[in-house]
């Protein structure tokens, strides 16, 4: 299986209910973000996202109530450095209580010290370590040598303490094709459950020249798309021909919402063009169908996978052939 049974059936389910209900905008995914402190500064990110301070951290009970305002099924933790989130372990356990399902973003520098042994394994935990690439790439987008070793270091001791573990690689512009494929080996070595494989996302807050142009996108996801099937990556068929440039989607930056220690971010992770703390007023206020057209000059070399894979997966579940396509690539590995 391409991901976890349970993961899995949970997104049917709640496909299901929102189809029963008529919903044609829903949140599936909630990245939430309970802090804007790091122990990093990446070339790639925003500046935001790692110079916050600790005591400006969201408190627990907010972070619940994002959790239940939404109703996504998949709580994808970042920021920030999840792991330095004091209230982790309760968080997480509140969140499985929930029946939610979680991937905690890491750079796995302190997953020895915040995760093991405090945090035990469960089948709805999902630790997806960052690997932007190979050693010499990974370390210079982390801007810190020995990142990469720990990475790896991190990684094996996960799988073998029977975390789910997963390898989530931002593709930019110092990244090589073949460097990809080297990286999708090393997880494979790694016994990684999963590889999920985006293209660098432009944030307005940097200046770093590491992001790829819309052309550059397809050349390497063209290329990207000739290997894929050999390994488990977790962006969809479909995904991986909008990234190529082989077909057009529009955007659902509401699939996959933004909770910040600033309130609600939207319309999206990388667009901040507002921020709320009530969850019906950035629901019902956002105006969606002008993002989803991706007209905005900020949405230009967009191909984010939080943007688009809903919309992927929508396209394919129009035709039969599109849902058997999704159904094989779903159980083939
Ligand atoms: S295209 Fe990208 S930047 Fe624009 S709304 Fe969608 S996710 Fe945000």
């Amino acid at each position: 299986m391409r991901y976890p049974l349970g993961f899995t059936m949970a997104q049917v389910r709640y496909r299901n209910r929102m189809a029963r209900e008529g919903r044609q905008r829903y949140p599936m995914v909630l990245m939430l973000e309970p802090l804007y402190t790091c122990n990093l500064a990446c070339i790639g990110c925003s500046v935001e996202r790692h110079t916050g301070k600790l005591s400006d951290r969201l408190p627990l009970e907010k972070c619940l109530k994002a959790v239940d305002d939404c109703g996504a099924p998949i709580i994808n933790l970042c920021g920030g450095e999840p792991t330095l989130y004091p209230e982790l372990p309760q968080l997480i356990e509140q969140l499985i209580q929930r029946g939610r399902y979680i991937i905690c973003c890491t750079n796995a520098l302190k997953l020895d010290t915040k995760v093991f042994g405090v945090i035990p394994p469960h089948p709805q935990l999902f630790l997806m370590v960052h690997l932007d690439g190979m050693r010499e790439t990974h370390d210079f987008v982390c801007n810190r040598k020995g990142v990469f070793d720990k990475a790896v270091a991190m990684l094996v001791e996960a799988k073998q303490r029977g975390y789910v573990t997963m390898v989530n690689t931002t593709v930019f512009k110092e990244t090589s094709v073949e460097e990809v494929e080297e990286m999708c080996q090393l997880a494979t070595r790694l016994k990684a459950d999963g590889i999920l494989l985006s293209p660098g996302y432009e944030y307005e807050s940097v200046e770093a020249d590491v992001f790829l142009t819309k052309d550059q996108i397809h050349e390497k996801f063209r290329a990207i798309r000739q290997f894929a099937h050999k390994y488990k990556i977790n962006a969809t068929p479909g995904f991986l021909d909008f990234a190529a440039g082989l077909t057009e989607l529009p955007c659902a930056p509401w699939s996959t919402v933004n909770y910040t220690p600033n309130g609600w971010k939207a319309p999206c992770y990388l667009v901040g063009e507002s921020f709320v703390d009530d969850w019906d007023t950035f629901w019902n206020e956002t105006n969606w169908e002008y993002w989803e057209s991706r007209l905005d000059r900020r949405c230009a070399n967009c191909k984010m996978h939080s943007g688009f894979e809903h919309s992927a997966v929508e396209e394919q579940m129009r035709s039969l052939k599109g849902k058997l396509q999704l159904a094989l690539w779903t159980v083939s590995k």
